[in-house]
């Protein structure tokens, strides 16, 4: 079992038609299933109409999934259960601080001082994994992470959260993703090993570039499927230009 997860923040371009590619065609090959899950926890940037685009231009490519594809915004209550769990572990702390005054790098923190005032307060805080902690629960030592949020303070979960659970929820043995995110894969393995979750075996695919060798962006709009699709370009031409 594999997915396919992008997040609905703009329209899928070529980079996502190779992305979701090298997903669908994984599975087919193994005679597995592939799963869409759109991973729109960040309200923030996401919108509806895109979740809405991400259907249509993959149902146009041709890709086929089974239905109902899990909407991870609809889900909250389970990330919330995660984020309870591991702070019932001890292994969660508040965190108040705002970006400016983080460090650059690996980040150790404690629990803040007048924790309970700013809560009393209701100051906004993200809950972050205390890797100190983590080593103590683990009995290991030297494990090489920062303090990572697992509940950012806007959205009340993360991507590492969401991801994860689903990930085992689904249970995804392959998970084929871009070499942007090779480098959170340690981390997502630590998340399993606390939660009791099986790991997955992992596969970055390269990522697809322009003419100038820059990682294609939603802001290069020339390539989005359905611009693609108005020029006159057939759903195998665009998986065509979708290659490195
Ligand atoms: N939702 C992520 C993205 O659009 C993919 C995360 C993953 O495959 O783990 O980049």
């Amino acid at each position: 079992m594999t997915r396919f997860a992008p997040s609905p923040t703009g329209y899928l371009h070529l980079g996502h038609a190779y992305a979701a590619e090298q997903a669908f065609s994984y599975a087919q090959e193994r005679g597995g299933t592939c799963v869409l899950r759109i991973e729109d926890i960040d309200h923030t940037r996401c919108k509806p109409e895109y979740t809405k685009a991400i259907y249509e231009d993959l149902d146009w490519l041709g890709f086929d999934w089974p239905l109902p594809a899990r909407v991870q915004s609809q889900h909250l209550m389970d990330y919330q259960k995660v984020i309870d769990q591991l702070n019932d572990m001890g292994l969660l702390y508040r965190c108040f601080k705002t970006r400016k005054e983080l460090p650059d790098g690996v980040y150790r923190g404690t629990p803040d001082p007048d924790e309970a005032r700013r809560v009393s307060d209701h100051e906004a805080f993200a809950w972050r994994l205390s890797i100190a902690e983590v080593e103590a629960h683990l009995g290991e030592t030297d494990l090489p992470f920062t303090d990572e949020i697992l509940a950012r303070k806007d959205i009340g979960t993360s991507y590492h959260v969401a991801c994860c659970h689903d990930d085992a929820l689904q249970s995804i043995t392959h998970v084929v993703r871009g070499m942007d995110i090779a480098p959170l894969t340690g981390f997502q393995n630590l998340l399993q090993r606390l939660m009791g979750w099986p790991q997955p075996e992992y596969f970055h695919h390269e990522l697809l570039t322009n003419a100038q060798g820059e990682k294609l962006a939603k802001r290069n709009h020339d390539t989005t499927i359905r611009s693609l699709r108005d020029q006159g370009f057939t759903p195998a031409q665009v998986l065509d230009m979708a290659r490195p």
